[in-house]
């Protein structure tokens, strides 16, 4: 069981939207968490931690918008300090990039090649910070494949991060009415994609199960990459 409908449809599309976390890698680390801390400390002068706050799905920037609003701090406060939490997590993430250990979900990297081998554009579209996501992809092997990136920088939410990416693949292809296909992996993904009028594949290799997916009724669902292989 994998596409719920246009079955085989997914290898036609022009263009594709990657999400990172729980889509292409998972991190095996704590650098981006320990970021978030230590930016928080920084910037805010608050001691809290991330956990508690729905991550998966979420932007950095909403994530920590969630957790001044639990610790009081005014919402006034956190837009004012954005330019500086930015900063302040991409020099944490720069300077222990060493320590990256991105997983590779299966089969991503079969898939991207197939889809460059097809002259596919490709593009990523994540709720990480611009500066984190690349250094992700980076370590990970994965930064050649990707022409583009619309990050949470400038975003705070997933369907703007999704409407931006959306725009740039249809200037870089020169067509308003190219087909754009986002791949993601959690149900905030398909929401996203529905708002911003784009199919959208779900792998089940983030925190999110396959059923659980499904029920949100995705243009493709499956529990990864190899069994998305294997249908097209
Ligand atoms: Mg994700």
């Amino acid at each position: 069981m994998s596409l719920s409908s246009n079955r085989r449809r997914w290898l036609e599309g022009d263009a594709y939207l990657f999400d990172i976390d729980g889509t292409l890698l998972n991190s095996r680390d704590g650098v981006h968490y320990q970021a978030f801390h230590s930016a928080i400390q920084a910037v805010f002068g608050v001691s809290s931690r991330i956990d508690g706050v729905p991550v998966h799905g979420n932007t950095d920037l909403g994530i920590v918008r969630a957790v001044l609003e639990r610790e009081g701090v005014s919402p006034a406060i956190f837009e004012r300090d954005v330019p500086r939490l930015i900063a302040h997590m991409g020099e944490e993430v720069t300077r222990n990039a060493a320590q990256l250990a991105p997983e590779l979900c299966p089969a991503i990297f079969e898939l991207l090649t197939l889809l460059q081998s097809k002259g596919k554009l490709l593009g990523v579209v994540s709720g990480n910070l611009e500066r984190i996501g690349w250094l992700k992809l980076e370590a990970s092997g994965l930064r050649p494949f990707f022409a583009f990136g619309s990050f949470s920088d400038h975003h705070e939410s997933r369907e703007d991060i999704f409407r931006v990416g959306i725009a740039e693949a249809r200037r870089r292809l020169g067509r308003d009415l190219a087909e754009i296909y986002v791949v993601g992996d959690t149900p905030a993904d398909i929401r996203a994609a529905r708002m911003t009028g784009v199919p959208v594949i779900v792998l089940a290799t983030g925190i999110f199960p396959f059923k659980e997916l499904s029920a949100h009724r995705p243009d493709g669902c499956f529990a990864c990459c190899t069994d998305l292989l294997a249908a097209g």
